[in-house]
């Protein structure tokens, strides 16, 4: 295996974080975690100097992970396993299954600990390391504990992971495997991070729970400049994207937005679809009630683990960015993501997470209906591999 990659930066571009609520600034050069207002920070770049080097030329021959976007990301360096520059697959037999000719699976279950919660985590734990954190913590109710924890054991720190006791086995084992201390509490991701914010002061952790620092945000904006990058400076028609709490949604409409300051796309977006389990859809609820906040969504159960969670802190968020791209969202049920990741699976030889599955069948579905155009390009993220869902996928045989 070849040495972690740091990428050569003479000093970061990154100037301040400013608040996605009320705009309000902080100094980035210290541990911050939400506004006062209560909402998540953004990261902030110099995007006139980040943009004289930036260029899909310049970009060739840097390291195959995501730390090559060296320009628009912190500039420690970096704890890295590999992330990032997962394949798009162009799928010709599931496309013909759904009627489109350009449809698209970024695969990102082929990152490290198997899913995109690598990116984030990546970012998420440079950062803190280099702002001399300590422990860190975070809930979860699935992939992001073992992808903490294995950034964790690289970085030399110590991991504290609260979730649900009803968490699939494979995510439970990881977090032991890497070294983290694992709390299991009877309740739902919500819960856990009620866990984390009334314990962190005492314990000194250092809170890295979904949009509760500004990195995990940074490290997956890089699915959105890996498409312009593999698309050859274009980005596509339609984004499928399973949301939980959208932290990738709202990345990758922040890395177009910064693609496009930095003058290498125009106007034009990809129109975003967040896709949701119909056991715990607080997005999609909002969205059809043409709401720009969502409601806690009671009861929330589904085996695509990601997708639960029932009260998302980023929701006026990922709303407004599904308004502005002039997107949809779209709730499937279980059984649908099982059977879709089977069609999936049979054609194109990749075993998804549920969640992955889940943008199967809602391309069907907006395909159908003739809200996708045939030749329109469509990316499905599958962000998981299937191989950490086995009590989940034994379901789909045993029917
Ligand atoms: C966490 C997770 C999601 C949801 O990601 P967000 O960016 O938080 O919406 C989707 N799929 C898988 C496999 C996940 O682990
Ligand atoms: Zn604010």
């Amino acid at each position: 295996m070849s040495q972690p990659a740091r990428v050569a930066t003479t000093s970061s571009n990154l100037i301040e974080l400013e608040c996605s609520a009320c705009g309000k600034k902080y100094d980035a050069s210290q541990e911050q975690h939400l506004c006062t207002c209560g909402k998540p920070l953004l990261a902030r770049y110099d995007l006139k100097r980040a943009a004289r080097t930036f260029l899909l030329e310049t970009l060739k021959d840097r390291p195959r992970n995501l730390w090559r976007y060296a320009e628009v990301l912190p500039g420690d360096p970096p704890v890295s396993l590999g992330e990032g520059m997962t394949p798009l697959v162009h799928a010709k037999r599931l496309g013909a299954s759904v009627g489109l000719g350009n449809l698209y699976v970024k695969d990102e279950g082929l990152n490290p600990t198997g899913s995109f919660k690598a990116r984030g985590m990546s970012a998420a734990v440079t950062r803190a390391r280099q702002l001399g954190a300590k422990a860190l913590a975070a809930p979860t109710a699935g992939n992001a504990g073992g992808a903490l924890a294995a950034y964790a054991a690289a970085a030399g720190m110590a991991a504290v992971i609260v979730m649900p006791a009803d968490t699939p086995s494979a995510n439970v084992m990881e977090c032991q495997a890497f070294g983290a201390k694992v709390v299991k509490l009877n309740g739902l991701i919500s819960d856990c991070g009620k866990f984390v914010a009334e314990n962190k002061d005492r314990e000194g952790w250092y809170d890295v729970s979904t949009l509760k620092e500004p990195y995990r945000v940074e490290g997956k904006k890089t699915m959105g400049y890996e498409l312009w990058e593999q698309f050859a400076g274009k980005l596509p028609h339609v984004i499928f994207y399973p949301t939980g709490g959208g932290v990738g949604l709202i990345g990758m409409c922040k890395a177009f937005d910064e693609l496009e300051q930095m003058g290498r796309v125009g106007a034009e977006r990809p129109r975003m679809v967040a896709v949701q389990a119909e056991g715990c859809a607080p997005i999609v609820k909002a969205w059809e009630a043409h709401q720009s906040s969502a409601q806690f969504f009671p009861n929330a159960a589904t085996i695509a683990s990601g997708l639960r969670v029932p009260g998302p802190l980023g929701d006026q968020l990922i709303l407004s960015m599904l308004r502005q791209s002039r997107g949809t969202a779209v709730a499937v049920t279980d059984n649908e993501m099982l059977h879709a990741g089977r069609e999936l699976a049979s054609l194109e030889g990749i075993l998804a997470a549920p969640e992955g599955a889940a943008t199967v069948v809602a391309a069907h579905i907006l395909a159908g209906s003739g809200w996708i155009k045939p030749h329109e390009t469509v990316v499905l993220f599958n962000t998981g591999t299937g191989y950490k869902y086995s009590e989940a996928w034994q379901k789909a045989f045993e029917a």
